[in-house]
Order: structure tokens, then sequence, then C-alpha cells
């Protein structure tokens, strides 16, 4: 089977702590590596995944809150101290590369490579990737400012075509930041793996809705409602001093549920 893996580089939420990095992950597609958000710390992580991040290309940033985002202007200062050459591709919403300018053009000025800003509208179902092997598309979610998803959906390869098994294409949807929407269950249908932030346990579910989060019952109940074959949780609050209560909370409604930590690699079957 062809490789297709997510590697956790951070799943806690705004506030740091010793426990959890800031949101990212890398998604490895037949060797091919795609980050997904880029949290303070990221290019750290990644150090410690020893992931060839040389074959980062493409970055896809969920929305403009600084645990999505902070990591980004050192990540790529880095990468031109170790000389890298190929352009940086980051899609992201309309007003990142104006935010991130100035200190592109004063921190950044001498990187050897070009970084190239593609913008899309987080409102709307768009497919902002696509090669032979995966197509990328975002998945607007319901959070305090524009945010959304990815689904990464695997192109059939000609000996799965060959052998008729173009349907049994995998899939892996990250969703966060959001809170609860009965709707996302069908975007993410029969989904292979589902990353859904957890951010809260049900006994702050009141705050999750003023938050504009999802408690770990909401994230299983969209996997359950999805008949996706696998959930990972993530986005933790800070005020957990470990996630067992939100892993018992998922898994009551859907058995497959389990907690993400950093440097987590998970293989998608
Ligand atoms: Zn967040
Ligand atoms: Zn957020």
């Amino acid at each position: 089977m062809e490789k297709l893996e997510v590697h956790i580089l951070g799943c806690g939420s705004a506030l740091p702590t010793m426990r959890h990095n800031p949101s990212s992950q890398v998604v490895n597609v037949r060797n091919k590596l795609f980050m997904i958000d880029c949290g303070e710390g990221t290019q750290l992580q990644l150090r410690r995944s020893r992931l060839p991040f040389t074959r980062i290309n493409h970055v896809f940033i969920s929305h403009l809150h600084g645990d999505h985002c902070f990591g980004l202007i050192g990540m790529i200062s880095t990468f031109g101290m170790l000389h890298r050459n190929g352009p940086l591709f980051i899609h992201c919403q309309e007003r990142l590369p104006e935010l991130l300018r100035s200190h592109l053009d004063f921190f950044c000025d001498d990187i050897g490579y070009e970084v190239v800003f593609l913008p899309f509208n987080p409102c709307d179902r768009e497919v902002v990737y696509d090669d032979r092997s995966v197509t990328v598309s975002t998945i607007p979610l319901c959070h305090r400012i524009p945010t959304c998803g990815f689904l990464f959906r695997e192109k059939p390869t000609r000996s799965m075509q060959e052998q008729g098994l173009s349907d049994a294409v995998r899939s892996y949807a990250y969703c966060s930041d959001t809170c609860y929407l009965p709707r996302l269950s069908e975007c993410v249908k029969d989904v292979s793996l589902l990353y859904h932030e957890a951010t809260f346990s049900e006994s702050e579910l009141l705050r999750a809705k003023q938050t504009f989060h999802s408690t770990a019952r909401q994230a299983a109940q969209v996997a359950k409602d999805a008949c996706a074959k696998r959930l990972v949780l993530g986005h933790f609050s800070s005020r957990y001093e470990n996630e067992k209560q939100i892993l018992r909370e998922a898994q009551e409604l859907f058995p497959a549920a389990e907690l993400a930590h950093e440097n987590m690699r998970i293989e998608i079957v």
C-alpha cells in the first residue's frame, strides 16, 4: 500500500503549555510532505520528527489565530538558512500575506527561495491542491473568525485501477478549530481518518459554545454520523492535566477514538 501518514507536531490550543505544542501536522502522501497549520515552535517539532522537511513544498493554514500560524516566519527564515531553493507555497486566507509582509521584507529579504501565497476563500468548498496522487479541498468550519478544515483524498494508483479498487481510496480530514457542526459529517462522509478538535470535556459545554470550540462528545458525534473509520482528538485546552476524561467521553459514542500527542505518527490504512 502506498504511504499515507499523518505526523502530529502539535495538538495543544492557544495557551502554550509544557505538555503540548500548538497546532501543526505533516501529511505524508506517497513521500510528498504537506504541512497543515504552523503554530509557534513548529520548526523544532519538525526537527524532532526527523521528517525530511526540505520536501515540504505546501503549507495549508486553517485560520488566522496565532496558535495556527505564529511558527511560519521562523520556519521560513530557517529554510533560508538551510539553503532551500525551491518555492514554498502557502495556501491561506487573503489577509495573511499582508500581515506577514513586513516581517518577510525585514527578516527574510535574503532567503534564496520564493514564498508564494495562494489565497482561498475559507467559506467555500474548493479544491486548493491537486496532483496525480492527491486532491486537497477546503471544508468550511464555524469558529470566531473565518476558518476551514482540509480534506486530503488520495487518487487511485494504476495498480488499484487495474484491480478494480478505485473506490478503495483513503482520505484524511483535518477539522480544527470549530464549534459543533452537524453538517460537517456530510463533508467528511466515510473518511478513513478524522482529526477533530476536542478542546473541552462535556463539563465545559457552555464554554465550548461561547468560544466556538467543540467538546470530545461533539467530535465523536461528527465521527459517528460521518461513519469515519477512525477519530483522532486534538487541540486540547491547557486547563487539563491529562486528557483521560476527553477520551472517555468520546469513546462512549465512538469507540475508535484516540488522543493525539506530539510526535505521534498515524498510518492511514
Ligand atoms: Zn486554535
Ligand atoms: Zn482558533
